[in-house]
């Protein structure tokens, strides 16, 4: 089955969110936890997500997938900034079991000038302080282009930081198209070469996600800007060749490129044309 979706607003709740992504022919999405500027949440309303959890149910869907906000650092030089992305994170992932089962993905962060090594030991000691061996929730640790100086930026980064963290069978890996082309893996010329890279170093059993973006930047520019399917430097062909990729044609794929309702809409339908069943 094909696992695809986009990110979608949450702000009507889950409920509404269910039924927006069937009506653009999803069967999974991507939604921020709360406002990706801000740190508070809505209120849990289990009657909306019961009735979420029912939709999923009867029409199939895939795992959904929770983004925290991007304002989060967990590995700031500051101590209260780095406490405040181990609250937030602690608080969602307590809100995730009501929605159990499901992904949650986070930016590592950005080290700020104290150096990789620095931030890899904070990102993975409060992954330590945050994840549970009870819960249901896989915590995925996003890939990451490099702009300034985040980490998470090559698949070493990200092994770093999960063979630190002691209850790591509950940790994974959410690959984003348009963050690793930015940080340098040719994802048009090299994808086999990535993937088996992938495997080496963090394993493919930690492969949890794709965000499907295409890019307005080319390889190893440490930009981020997100650009629609077909218009960046990635392009369809390469699209095509990651959907049915045999390493990752069996995940979910989000997509979050910069489109209105109707957008994703148009790019699901030609994603669906291009999975080979
Ligand atoms: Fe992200
Ligand atoms: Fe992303
Ligand atoms: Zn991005």
């Amino acid at each position: 089955m094909f696992k695809i979706g986009c990110h979608l607003s949450i702000s009507k709740g889950f409920e509404h969110i269910g039924k927006e992504a069937l009506s653009i022919g999803a069967n999974t999405f991507q939604f921020f936890t709360r406002n990706p500027r801000g740190a508070k949440a809505k209120e849990i309303d289990i009657d909306d997500i019961n009735k979420l959890l029912k939709l999923m149910k009867e029409n199939n869907f895939a795992k959904v997938l929770a983004h925290a906000p991007y304002i989060l650092n967990a590995c700031s030089s500051k101590e209260e900034t780095r406490d405040l992305a181990l609250q937030i994170i602690q608080d969602d992932l307590m809100r995730m079991e009501y929605l159990p089962n499901n992904l949650y993905n986070f930016h590592p962060g950005s080290h700020v000038g104290q150096g990789v090594e620095v931030g890899v030991n904070q990102i993975a000691d409060m992954l330590n302080k945050v994840i549970t061996k009870d819960q249901t929730t896989i915590v995925l640790l996003e890939t990451m282009s490099g702009k300034g100086s985040e980490v998470g930026r090559s698949f070493e980064e990200l092994s770093e930081i999960i063979s630190k963290v002691s209850n790591n069978d509950k940790v994974g890996v959410c690959l984003d198209t348009c963050h690793i082309n930015d940080a340098g893996y040719d994802v048009v010329n090299k994808l086999d070469d990535i993937l088996n890279n992938f495997d080496k170093i963090i394993g493919l059993d930690r492969l949890y996600a794709v965000h499907l973006n295409d890019t307005m930047n080319p390889t190893g520019s440490h930009k981020d800007r997100h650009q629609k399917l077909g218009e960046g430097y990635i392009g369809l062909g390469a699209v095509e060749k990651i959907i049915n990729h045999e390493a990752l044609r069996d995940l979910p794929f989000y997509l979050e490129t910069p489109n209105d309702i109707e957008g994703y809409r148009n790019e699901i339908e030609i994603l669906k044309q291009l999975y080979r069943d």
